[in-house]
């Protein structure tokens, strides 16, 4: 392949915006840290974040904190301190790089934002186990660690059909936590802000939901890569005006974009689905990569995961158990193909990629015999990449790309 000619990120405008929301929540979050007030939540990123923020809290996120040591390239530096802890190479590389680095007293949010020398303590730490199981056993770390209580919801996994009863069960389990979060808050819970932050979340989603269908336009405006940038405020932010304020802002360039055919990639030959995990410290390479293939990466189950349209204030809590229900991670394995064979048709893809990540056997979907059975029923071929989310001693750059390339060229044939 030609090396002649750099290939080129386009620029996304809207980046300096989000830059600034993100530096504004973490010094809020920090300034509240050093005076104690307002109390800060740490939830899991598919948790009940609402709920919190209607009980005054300010919710920050270890997720993010993770892949930010994975952007960084500074987890490899940490997952080692974890597992001298007990906690094993092999599961979650957010939590045991996570973990690490507040072993170490280290955080990238110092380097980030002068003045701030370590990550918020929470006053609680609120879960969900949608996700994975270890969303549990990262936040009951820091449960003994700091002496702070871990209290959450254990959701139902791998589920078809969603009944009333799942949701039932759901719904109870977020109500019984207010008692907790009202006595560790010091304010009563008020349906009304709750209802009110269910609203401002659900704008966001659906904002964010529209930025990202843009990508259904020929050439897409936005890759997966830098759509997992431009998600953050959608992670921490989501139940604020500013989210939805940004995610304005942003809809409205792509859309410019869209109408003046300024694809990602310039000559946009192929369009891709990423399945699974961003490798957040590779999306640069790899974005500049998929240029010079002149293949866009366009959609992904990682960036739809934060589309919560179930919302609806006017039933909070079983909108609330449903939305966070039916995301594509806690669904069985027919529910998923169906999913990806939809979003093939909408966003006309040529094939499917899969990243297997080594330590989150949760996102990684190819290990069941998926790509086989899409490929077999869509007709379009799919490729697994090996390698993880923070930890890159999992990953191979030079045989992702023989694959990559192997993988364009079989598309040209
Ligand atoms: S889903 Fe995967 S990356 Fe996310 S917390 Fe669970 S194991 Fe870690």
């Amino acid at each position: 392949m030609s090396e002649e000619k750099k290939p080129t990120i386009k620029k996304i405008k809207s980046t300096g915006f989000m830059r600034k929301i993100m530096a504004d929540y973490f010094y809020e979050m920090d300034k509240a840290h050093k005076e104690g007030s307002p109390k800060i939540a740490w939830c899991t990123s598919v948790g009940p974040a609402e709920l919190l923020l209607s009980l005054g809290f300010l919710v920050y996120y270890p997720e993010n904190h993770g892949a930010m040591l994975g952007a960084t390239r500074t987890a490899m530096d940490y997952i080692p301190v974890a597992n001298a802890v007990g906690y094993s190479p092999d599961i979650c590389s957010y939590l045991t790089s996570d973990v690490g680095s507040f072993l170490k007293k280290e955080t990238p949010l110092s380097r980030a934002y002068e003045g701030i020398e370590g990550v918020p303590l929470p006053d609680v730490l609120v879960y969900n186990t949608n996700q994975c199981r270890d969303v549990q056993d990262w936040f009951n770390w820091y449960s003994r660690e700091l002496n702070v209580p871990a209290i959450g919801i254990t959701t139902y996994r791998n589920i078809g059909k969603i009944t009333k009863d799942h949701l039932q069960s759901i719904a109870k389990q977020i109500e019984d936590l207010i008692p907790s979060l009202e006595e560790i808050s010091g304010n009563t819970f008020d349906l009304d802000k709750f209802k009110h932050v269910l609203g401002l979340s659900y704008d966001c989603t659906e904002l964010w939901k529209k930025v990202l269908e843009t990508n259904m336009s020929v050439p897409a405006p936005i890759s997966f890569f830098d759509e997992t940038i431009h998600m953050a405020p959608a992670v921490v932010l989501r139940g604020t005006e500013i989210a939805i304020e940004y995610y304005k802002a942003l809809l409205e360039e792509l859309e410019e974009k869209v109408a003046a055919k300024d694809g990602a990639v310039e000559g946009e030959k192929f369009r891709l689905y990423w399945e699974g995990m961003p490798i957040w410290g590779k999306l640069r390479n790899l974005a500049e990569f998929f240029i010079e293939l002149k293949t866009a990466v366009i959609a992904s189950t990682y960036c739809n995961s934060w589309i919560f349209d179930s919302f609806d204030p006017e039933d909070p809590f079983m909108s609330m158990a449903k939305a966070y229900t039916e995301i594509f991670i806690v669904r069985d394995e027919n529910f998923k193909e169906q999913y990806i064979e939809t979003m093939v048709n909408q966003y006309s893809l040529n094939g499917l990629l899969f990243h297997d990540a080594k330590t989150c056997p949760a996102n990684s979907n190819n290990r069941y015999g998926m790509p086989e059975r899409l490929s077999e029923k869509l007709g379009i071929p799919t490729l697994t990449i090996n390698g993880d989310l923070n930890d890159l001693r999992c990953y191979s750059e030079e045989q992702a790309k023989t694959n990559i390339e192997a993988f364009v060229e079989q598309l040209e044939a």
